[in-house]
């Protein structure tokens, strides 16, 4: 229910248009097809996804020999849905004592996607600690505290302008000490300072690997879904910097541009794993290809 809503602005500017072409047109020819590959491109989802995808459609239209444009809809939810089920989808983290870092620039819904998925987690079962590792920006601190008391997890902070590694230093220890199922680390995502960047992430990885060798380890970019071809665009430079296991989508309640889903997962091989609807807590929604694709739809 809630991801059907929070998808109705992209629903409105793929489907709309999508369904028109179907009754519109009346027979299978490369106009049809052209008009799809528009409106698939007009819905953000790049054009290596909609390459692709249009290829598959011809294919499966020639094999099954169909003749009526109407029978070609099912085929292209399903060429978009084969489309998005690439890389390591499964969600490790939820089954053994694993750290999740979590990146993204200012703006993008970090903060806030890190507390909905502590609350996700701790509803979950999971003895969760979270840490403020993005010490760059002083609201940030303010902002994680908050999220904390509504999730009901414990925080490890640290002064505006300390060193985000030595936050996560201090997070390990206490991340043993309470024996904690998951240690979630809100961390920086300055791009335009790459170097620096790189420097802190490297300076993290190296904590974890030498303090916290036995747990698993998640990297997440968090990506604003209303800027769309954007996202990609910082995806891509994230995955340079870092070890990128997965994505967080968010605000795909607010645009019409929840196509750069499937973009994402063509052009970077990086599943999504969860998708941000709205702005309480339970906002966020484990992704799920299949259940994208129909939402969008059926
Ligand atoms: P940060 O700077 O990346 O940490 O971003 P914040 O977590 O502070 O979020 C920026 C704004 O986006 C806030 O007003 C959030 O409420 C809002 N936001 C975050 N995720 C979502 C979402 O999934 N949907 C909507 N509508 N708003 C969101």
């Amino acid at each position: 229910k809630r991801l059907v809503s929070g998808l109705s602005k992209t629903r409105a500017n793929i489907v709309s248009g999508i369904d028109s072409i179907f009754s519109g047109f009346s027979s299978i020819d490369e106009d049809f097809y052209e008009e799809i590959e528009e409106i698939l491109i007009m819905g953000d989802l790049g054009i290596n996804a909609t390459t692709s995808i249009i290829e598959n459609l011809k294919k499966q239209v020639e094999e099954k020999r169909i003749k009526d444009p109407a029978e070609c809809k099912k085929l292209l939810i399903d060429s978009i849905k084969q489309e998005m089920t690439v890389g390591n989808t499964e969600y490790e983290f939820e089954n053994r004592k694993s750290v999740i870092l979590v990146i993204g620039v200012n703006g993008v819904g970090k903060t806030t996607s890190v507390g909905k998925l502590a609350g996700k987690l701790k509803d979950q079962g999971k003895k969760v600690i979270l840490a403020a590792a993005d010490t760059f920006r002083a609201a940030a601190g303010e902002q994680l505290i908050q999220w904390a008391n509504r999730a009901g997890v414990e925080l490890i902070g640290g002064q505006p302008g300390a060193d985000p590694a030595s936050v996560v230093f201090d997070a390990v220890a206490a991340a043993k000490a309470r024996n904690a199922d998951i240690l979630l680390c809100d961390t920086a995502g300055r791009l335009h300072n790459k170097k620096n960047l790189m420097e802190e992430l490297r300076k993290i990885y190296r904590i974890l690997e030498k303090e916290y060798p036995e747990a698993y380890l998640e990297t997440l970019v968090v990506l604003d879904g209303t800027t769309g071809q954007n996202a990609l665009a910082q995806a891509r430079q994230f995955a340079e910097v870092a070890k990128v296991t997965g994505i967080i989508l968010t605000k795909l309640d607010g645009t019409a541009k929840g196509g750069i889903a499937v973009a994402i997962h063509s052009e970077l091989d990086i599943p999504v794993k969860y998708i941000g609807v709205g702005e309480s807590i339970e906002d966020l929604e484990k992704f799920n290809a299949e259940s994208f694709v129909n939402a969008l739809f059926d």
